[in-house]
């Protein structure tokens, strides 16, 4: 008789703490030599998850080392002035990292502001010239969870080369990163997306099989190879059982999470179906999520010490340097 594959978490809490400890001595490092490392980051409105995901971001900074602030804009905020406040901590020369906490409010335009980002501070590395040093095979900065996913498969020794991987979502923040670093690696990439054909089939190719659509439980076990290493990136927010999909309504651990706190968190894997056909899986939360403000604070350190080494071309450098 066949048997299925056991299972193993990716773990991400783990990995997060091992990379912050990593992330604090450099900081400490590039302060001894200087200034600690600095992060601005710019939120404009009140989205809720959004403030969330901020504090967290400013809070982990500070417990590495780094000075970390938060400029808050309100909500109205003409798209000009979000430039100039952009272009002012360009200038800044105390700052080593910014970044805009997407999503902005209607009327902003992500690609302007992202273009109007010095390139050197831009430790979220959705700068056109970041993203073309990254497909070129030389990043300067990754986007952070892009390469937290990257640190999650190595930690666990799952081989990249050779594999067949798919990324199923081409954002430019997750998919689109994700697929160009899995390929510098020599992972044969396949970026799937809402025109695919048939999607199972092509996901069932997948030794690894990167997720982020942001659809709650989209992907059962119809989509994933026996074996295969499941990274789940998709963080939904579910308050009701009638926001899930039809087969996750008996989820246990749903309705338990629910009952309990009255908001549940999943991600875009059908967790408890794919753990029977996969050899290795992230849980949502507790997989990618803590990667991603570990790499930023990578990013934001490794920012800094371009500008202490000045390894930074000056030409491209639009405040002064310290
Ligand atoms: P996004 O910008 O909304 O892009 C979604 C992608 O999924 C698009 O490429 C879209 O295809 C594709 N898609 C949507 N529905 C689909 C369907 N039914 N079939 C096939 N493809 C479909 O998403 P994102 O910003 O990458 O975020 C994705 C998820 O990851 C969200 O849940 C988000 O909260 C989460 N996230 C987590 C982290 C973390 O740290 N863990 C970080 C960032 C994002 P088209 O291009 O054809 O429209």
């Amino acid at each position: 008789m066949d048997t299925l594959p056991t299972v193993r978490l990716l773990d991400g809490v783990s990995l997060a703490r091992t990379l912050r400890e990593k992330v604090r001595a450099q900081a400490r490092e590039v302060g001894g030599r200087g200034f600690p490392p600095s992060l601005r980051v710019i939120l404009v409105g009140e989205d809720a998850a959004s403030v969330t995901y901020v504090s967290s971001k400013t809070r982990a900074a500070q417990e590495a080392g780094c000075l970390a602030e938060t400029i808050r804009l309100p909500a109205d905020t003409a798209p000009q002035r979000l430039l100039e406040e952009v272009e002012r901590v360009n200038r800044d020369r105390a700052v080593d990292g910014v970044l805009v906490q997407l999503p902005l409010p209607p009327g902003h335009d992500a690609r302007r502001v992202f273009d109007s980002i010095d390139p050197n501070k831009d430790v979220d590395g959705l700068h056109p010239e970041n993203v073309g040093l990254l497909v070129q095979g030389r990043p300067r900065f990754v986007p952070c969870t892009a390469a937290g996913i990257l640190a999650l498969l190595d930690a666990y020794e799952i081989p990249i080369a050779g594999a067949n991987a798919v990324v199923l979502g081409r954002s430019e923040i997750v998919g689109k990163p994700t697929a160009a670093l899995l390929t510098s690696r020599n992972a044969t990439v396949t970026v799937c997306h809402s025109k695919t054909k048939d999607l199972p089939a092509a996901c069932r190719r997948a030794d690894i099989l990167v997720v982020a659509i942001g659809k709650p439980g989209f992907v059962t076990s119809d989509f994933v190879r026996e074996g295969a290493a499941v990274v789940d990136v998709g963080i939904n927010r579910l308050e009701t059982i009638e926001q899930a999909p039809e087969h996750l309504r008996h989820s246990p651990r749903l309705a338990e999470a629910l009952a309990k706190k009255g908001r549940a968190l999943v991600g875009d894997v059908d967790f408890d179906a794919v753990c029977r056909v996969a050899s290795w899986i992230t849980p949502v939360p507790g997989g990618v999520g803590p990667l991603t403000i570990a790499m930023l604070l990578q990013n934001t350190v490794d920012a800094a010490r371009r500008r202490q080494d000045n390894r930074i071309d000056p030409a491209r450098t639009r405040g002064d340097d310290r």
